[in-house]
């Protein structure tokens, strides 16, 4: 396992410039930021920011990568060659890759070594896979005017494809756009969240040493407002995919409408986990408090709101609060840490309102509601009890460790509690009953149900919400769908 002083030392190793055209470094560059470790509050790095001039210099490169290039005559199965390259190379440095996660995001060490780089690595393979595979149909019709036809269609990459993503998973959340991209033939160009850019600087250098032709694969490291938008407005840009908040979101939705590009957006969570009297209630002990936990509680589905039967509620809560108290609030590389630090003062300040928000509101603080005598953005994991649904902490994403326990008398009052939210990303159930497994998977507004656990990821399983949880899918065949778009052909025989 690589130690803090070890990490900090590779961290030094990482490019700190955009890489676009075959190339590191600016023309023009607008400025530097700062990267800061979430846990010493100290400066880890300073990065090239990329500005207009490299915007557009990224953009048309990977046009006439697409056009012109290497690229876009490159075959399917030659794809998937590079993409497994990609995937070896990852899974070769994934202790380094995993050690610069936690050092960048404050996450504890076994979540990205048993998470995040695990299922990286699994999605480029994935994604490898379906490169040489994507097949048209042949279609019967009535035929034209009398004659017969052949009908069939093809798919094609939409293009060039601006990715976006977000810093509580950078390297993963790439790897779910990058890979389906570059597997159905577009040009990527990945813009990596400020907070935490490392391994997304470093994954790069990985593509770049698979072999990709220059111009399918660009990082464009920036803020948000300045570099982000830059790439969203961009008109050669031809999709973006985003992962981020709704607010965001909604700037990417309005840049796309100019010329109807086309988006996948991935916004945030409020999502239940309802645990039902017949469940087997340490199992769901144990999955509601990784549901709220993990990654400091700074994860999309994050299982923020926690439904429980009333019979059932105060052994739930004491549970619950005896599996808070065990949480080891630490730096990420020390032995036995499970909690890391939230991103960055910014979060801290919003999570530390939220707990405010608990108590003003009317809601019970059973465990947790401080922060640990110590420097670094740490909270303490905390429930709050005797809460209802209609409270801010029961309808606003918190984005940190901080759960609202709310009781119900029946299955159709849990259901309808779970679908009076803005968001439908996720839902967990915790049930012994298969009737009512389906039931209620069925009746809950979600993207993603998981039952007797917590969103289990697969680069298999298409993975999105709707309402503000956002609007299309990612992984697996709506990967690919997402990437391409379908042609008709019709031959008047
Ligand atoms: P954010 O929206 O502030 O930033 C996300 C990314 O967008 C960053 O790379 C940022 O630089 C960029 N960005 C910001 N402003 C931009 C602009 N005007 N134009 C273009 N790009 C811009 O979100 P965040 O604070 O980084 O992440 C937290 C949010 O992301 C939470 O709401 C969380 O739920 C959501 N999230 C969703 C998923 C999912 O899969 N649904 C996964 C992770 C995070």
């Amino acid at each position: 396992m690589i130690v803090r002083a070890e990490a900090e030392r590779l961290a030094l190793k990482v490019p700190t410039e955009p890489y676009y055209a075959g190339r590191w470094g600016v023309t023009r560059g607008v400025g530097t930021f700062d990267v800061v470790d979430p846990v010493t509050e100290r400066r880890l790095m300073t990065v090239q920011a990329a500005g207009p001039a490299e915007v557009d210099s990224a953009v048309s490169f990977a046009r006439s990568a697409l056009d012109d290039g290497a690229w876009g005559r490159m075959d399917g199965a030659t794809r998937g060659r590079l993409l497994n390259r990609v995937a070896d190379l990852l899974e070769e440095r994934s202790e380094e890759f995993a050690a610069l996660e936690s050092l960048d995001v404050g996450k504890p060490g076994f979540e990205p070594r048993a998470i995040d780089l695990p299922q990286s690595v699994r999605t480029f393979r994935h994604f490898a896979g379906w490169a040489d595979k994507l097949e048209g149909r042949s279609i019967p019709t009535s035929g034209y005017m009398g004659r017969p036809t052949v009908s069939y269609t093809v798919r094609e990459p939409v293009g060039v494809v601006a990715a976006i993503t977000p810093w509580n998973s950078p390297t993963m959340i790439a790897a779910w756009k990058i890979a389906p991209a570059l597997a159905a033939g577009c040009a990527v160009i990945l813009k990596p969240p400020e907070e935490a850019p490392l391994t997304s600087l470093l994954l790069a250098s990985l593509i770049e040493e698979a072999g990709f032709p220059p111009g399918a694969f660009s990082v464009l490291p920036g803020r948000g407002s300045v570099t982000g938008q830059l790439l969203i407005d961009h008109p050669g840009v031809d999709k973006i995919s985003f992962t981020g908040s709704p607010e965001t979101g909604y700037k990417v939705a309005v840049a796309a409408a100019k010329g109807f590009r086309r988006i996948t957006l991935e916004l945030g969570g409020k999502s239940p986990q309802i645990v039902f009297a017949d469940a087997d209630l340490d199992a769901a002990a144990d999955g509601v408090a990784v549901g709220i936990f993990a990654n400091q509680g700074e994860v999309c589905a994050a299982g923020s709101r926690i439904l429980v039967a009333r019979a059932f509620y105060d052994e739930v809560v004491e549970r619950l609060v005896t599996r808070a108290r065990g949480v080891k609030v630490g730096d990420p590389f020390d032995e036995g840490t499970t909690m890391g630090a939230l991103i960055n003062a910014r979060q801290l300040e919003r999570v530390s309102r939220y707990i405010e928000a608990g108590v003003a509101g009317g809601a019970r603080c059973v465990v947790g509601g401080g922060r640990p005598g110590r420097p670094g953005y740490f909270v303490e994991p905390t429930l709050f009890a005797d809460a209802t649904n209609s409270m801010t902490i029961a309808r606003e994403e918190i984005f940190g460790p901080v759960g609202t326990i709310i009781p119900f008398d029946s299955e159709e009052e849990a259901v309808a509690i779970a679908n009076d939210c803005d968001y439908a990303l996720s839902a967990t159930l915790w049930t012994s009953d298969v009737g009512r497994a389906h039931r209620v998977s069925r009746g809950v507004k979600a993207g993603a149900v998981a039952v007797n656990g917590w969103s289990p990821l697969d680069p298999s399983l298409p993975w999105g919400g709707f309402k503000l949880s956002g609007q299309g899918r990612e992984l697996g065949w709506a990967g690919i769908e997402a990437n391409t778009e379908e042609k008709t052909v019709t031959i008047v025989l």
